[in-house]
């Protein structure tokens, strides 16, 4: 789609306030039955798309891409316009800065624009712990879109946006992107800069691409990752390796015991891939079963790490620096009350395991614990990588969940993580490709070495011709 709009801005077949209304009227149409986005910034993109169109007609275009909207999900600051996180705690928060992610798009000319939608602070699978609306699935109203980035995906394939960004701190992009049947990107952790993200679990969070073709995914992940002073985790570019290989003699992995727990839909999905993987791609290569020992481990680590880790982050709203404050003249009153009423009942949730985990009598048991076992599980898919370029599994052990079905029933909700959050805890890239289904998306996940992201998308863009993204029927 990037490339698309590309060519005719070039050709002068279009300009970006003519693209910008396009889809402007599919949002107005449409987006009161999804609920993608929690504020469009109509007016933001228009001014934007006014720039950049006189920016084309003089010659001095920014990039190519110059005026192309991009949506952007509700944790990433842009100075000057609201954010919340889909919580009550930040209403009415205006960013005074923004994001380096935003700051890399903009110097490009792209058109960010939108708050999408998710899960309160980035918590959650399914986008039902927004403090403002859910957001449904564009393929069937009566699901989920997945989470937490599920604006972002809703809007992507539902054709609000060419292409959104989101954030994965345990699956929060590839889950919605497989639930939406679209392409999402968690790239190897330290390739983007988390300035600018609101943090949930900072040794986890990854901003990255929601696309509707491997290409778009790609080109994003290009414009944004990089080196940032501003966040000392990014990794500085001399650090980087490059994996290459052709795509036919690559040899994939995948593991049977994970494949146990899966719908039938998806386990057939997963077998129809790998049959075309066999015939028609890796012809010269090899797929075979691997063993990942701690893998079963994964969700218990996850959980442990990410509340620890965000019950440190989220002190910092206490009612006094950003957002909803309590009115009372009692110090510890405005606390408890701005914090109690702000937050909803899962980052609640979340803050009390992470405070149980990190207080002292426990600390050994949990968080020190969880933090040796996830270096075993780094260390299976390092020693897994000795034998093979890559690993093939499914994104989720479920094809798009009912809105509800869920929702009362928080450690069902975090079993559907069991995928993602290995490569998250590895700090692995990892991608989502829309995988061979008969009906509801269903998504197929890559999973490879740090900075592997090339190659990921090198086997997505040949799958691409055999099974692309698909977008929804809306009225
Ligand atoms: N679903 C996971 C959670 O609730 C992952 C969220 C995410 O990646 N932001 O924590």
């Amino acid at each position: 789609m990037l490339s698309f709009w590309s060519q005719k801005l070039k050709k002068k077949e279009t300009s970006p306030e003519e693209i910008l209304d396009e889809y402007l009227t599919k949002i107005k149409k449409f987006d009161e039955k999804i609920g993608a986005f929690i504020e469009v910034e109509e007016e933001d993109a228009r001014n934007w798309a006014k720039e950049a169109k006189k920016r084309w007609e003089k010659g001095q275009n920014l990039s190519d891409y110059d005026g192309i909207p991009i949506g952007i999900k509700d944790n990433i600051v842009t100075q000057g316009r609201k954010v919340s996180c889909a919580s009550k705690i930040l209403e009415g928060y205006i960013s005074p800065f923004s994001a380096t992610v935003i700051e890399r798009l903009q110097a490009l000319g792209f058109n960010t624009m939108g708050r999408l939608n998710m899960d309160e602070f980035a918590m959650g699978s399914s986008t039902e712990n927004s403090a403002y609306k859910i957001t449904r699935n564009p393929h069937d109203l009566s699901r989920s879109p997945g989470g937490s980035s599920g604006g972002s995906a809703a809007a992507v394939a539902a054709g609000f946006v060419p292409a959104a960004l989101g954030s994965d701190t345990g699956g929060s992009i590839r889950q919605p992107a497989s639930f939406c049947g679209i392409y999402g990107l968690k790239p190897t952790y330290g390739t983007v800069s988390r300035y600018g993200l609101v943090a949930f679990a900072s040794s986890l969070d990854q901003i990255g691409p929601l696309t509707l073709t491997a290409s778009d995914a790609r080109l994003l992940y290009e414009c944004i990752k990089g080196h940032d002073p501003r966040d000392s985790t990014t990794i500085p570019a001399s650090k980087y390796r490059v994996v290459q290989k052709p795509i036919e003699e690559l040899r994939i992995g995948y593991s049977e015991e994970l494949l146990d727990g899966c719908q039938s839909e998806v386990k057939k999905s997963f077998e129809e891939l790998t049959r075309i993987l066999r015939k028609e791609v890796i012809k010269s290569g090899d797929l075979f079963p691997i063993h990942l020992p701690h893998q079963k481990y994964g969700i218990a680590v996850y959980y442990i790490t990410a509340t620890s880790e965000a019950s440190a982050n989220l002190a910092r709203f206490d009612g006094i620096r950003y957002g909803y404050r309590y009115p009372s003249n009692n110090l510890l009153e405005l606390y408890e009350k701005s914090r109690t009423i702000g937050f909803g009942t899962e980052v609640k949730r979340r803050i009390l395991l992470g405070t149980f985990a990190l207080s002292s009598g426990y600390y050994d048991a949990y968080y020190a614990q969880a933090q040796k076992v996830r270096r075993l599980i780094r260390q299976d898919y390092l020693n897994a990588f000795q034998e093979v370029d890559l690993i093939l599994l499914p994104t989720s052990p479920t094809v798009a969940f009912l809105l509800g079905e869920k929702t009362h029933d928080p450690v069902q909700m975090y079993l559907s993580d069991i995928f993602t959050v290995g490569a998250s805890l590895a700090g692995i890239p990892a991608l989502s490709i829309p995988g061979p289904t008969q009906g509801l998306p269903i998504g197929m996940q890559l999973q490879g070495p740090y900075f592997s992201e090339n190659l990921l998308l090198d086997l997505a863009q040949k799958l691409e011709t055999a099974y692309g993204a698909k977008m929804a029927k809306l009225g």
